[in-house]
């Protein structure tokens, strides 16, 4: 049986084609940029103030306090209709464009009404004061970002100001998910369990960590226990245009366990099979042509944690991120540790606000789903290892928020 080193290795081995696209602004935060971004204009576009007040000539202006005569009401979204000439002063709001001849803005909170057509001016700024340039912040054809940058929230404002419509990202691999067992069954398609049936917590949990992932899921629901069915969903996986293919269940050495004999009956390579960590040892790694076909395992912690440690990395690997491993953090252990020999393990903990210590979350069973809900890392327990005494510094894997 493969160590989890060894099985990891194998994983990153296969690759998943890494393809651009040209992604609509809403869908890029969190992606990463296929090329440099430069920008396709100035900005801001012309001269505008910065401040609601009056657009004077200032170099005209010699003493104070000083009368004008409002000449134009310039409010955000119209275009100035007049210029302004000696004596004269143009209402202006912020962000609306500086009329001709205007060379300041005046603060309103500086100026006295005397009529609806006069105003005073009780203090002048320096020459050019309360004007946002055209140009000033960026001039067209700047380079705003480069590739493999991720998309964050400030970028996609950028880019909206910029009038970009979409921007070149790496496109999402498409994850073809297959959960396998007689026993399953979605709860939109049945309101109640019968006896011996249980609701497909694989298939919500995978989809929202394919998704975190930045993955892009094409569901193809839920196998029979039998060979026709679960080759007849590999076959839909690859005809939907997968490319990876993510199955649950059916990999152990129970009698329905179908999952390699339907790989091998569609004529798949199976790479290898068993990986000595807990939880996660029943684990294929196959391929369906140029598809990697992860089999992962039924029990649903052992299933979710080997999706984020062998799965998730080839996902992001083809999104073009930089890391693509889950972060860590060093934390103390707020509790003694017992582990058996032999098998890598993965045990789900909290971690403390501060997040440097760690407490186990309770019952560490592969099937106990409640042990990785109320968890926020893993760590990792060496193969060879069986005793952490409390207060053992080692590295957390954080499990991701969403
Ligand atoms: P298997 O590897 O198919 O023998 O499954 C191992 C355990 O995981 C069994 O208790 C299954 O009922 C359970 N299991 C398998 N698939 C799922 C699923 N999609 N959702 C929840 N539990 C599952
Ligand atoms: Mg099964």
């Amino acid at each position: 049986m493969l160590s989890f080193e060894d099985a990891l290795a194998r994983c990153l081995d296969i690759s998943v084609p890494r393809r651009k696209m040209q992604m609509d602004l809403n869908g890029t935060p969190g992606r990463y940029l296929s090329e440099n971004l430069y920008t396709p204009q100035s900005l801001p576009y012309w001269d505008n103030s910065a401040m609601d007040g009056y657009a004077i000539c200032r170099k005209d202006i010699s003493s104070l306090p000083c009368q004008l005569e409002i000449v134009d009401v310039i409010p955000a979204g119209k275009s100035p209709s007049k210029s302004v000439k000696k004596g004269e002063a143009a209402r202006i709001m912020t962000g609306a464009p500086l009329p001709e001849g205007a060379d300041t803005v005046v603060i309103q909170e500086n100026t006295t009404g005397i009529s609806k057509r006069i105003i005073q001016i009780e203090s002048l700024p320096t020459l050019g004061a309360n004007i946002r340039r055209k140009g000033e912040e960026l001039q067209e054809g700047m380079q705003i970002a480069s590739k493999g940058d991720q998309v964050n929230i400030g970028l996609v404002g950028l880019c909206a100001a910029l009038g970009l419509p979409s921007l070149p990202v790496y496109q999402p691999p498409k994850v073809a998910l297959i959960a396998t067992g007689d026993e399953l069954r979605l709860r939109d398609q049945q309101s109640h369990l019968h006896r011996g049936e249980i609701w497909s917590s694989n298939t919500l949990a995978l989809q929202a960590a394919v998704q975190e992932a930045g993955g892009e899921v094409i569901d193809c629901g839920i196998a029979r226990d039998s060979t026709a069915s679960i080759t007849e969903s590999f076959r839909k996986a690859q005809s939907l245009g997968a490319d990876l293919i993510v199955s649950t269940g059916g990999v152990s050495v129970g009698d329905y366990d179908l999952v390699k004999d339907s790989l091998s009956q569609l004529g798949a390579s199976i790479h290898f099979w068993k990986v000595r960590m807990k939880p996660g040892k029943p684990l294929a790694l196959g391929s369906l042509g140029p598809i990697p076909i992860f089999g992962l395992p039924g029990n649903p912690v052992s299933c979710l944690v080997s999706f984020w440690m062998f799965v998730r990395p080839i996902l992001r690997r083809a999104l073009g991120a930089p890391n693509i491993f889950l972060p860590t953090v060093p934390v103390k252990l707020g509790m003694d540790i017992h582990k058996k020999h032999g098998r890598t393990e993965f045990v789900r903990v909290t971690l403390s606000e501060n997040r440097d210590t760690a407490f186990l979350t309770g019952n560490q069973s592969s099937a106990w789903l409640s042990s990785i809900a109320k968890a926020n890392a893993l760590i990792k327990l060496p193969a060879n290892t069986h005793f952490y005494p409390k207060g053992t510094t080692l590295d957390a894997i954080l499990i991701p928020d969403s």
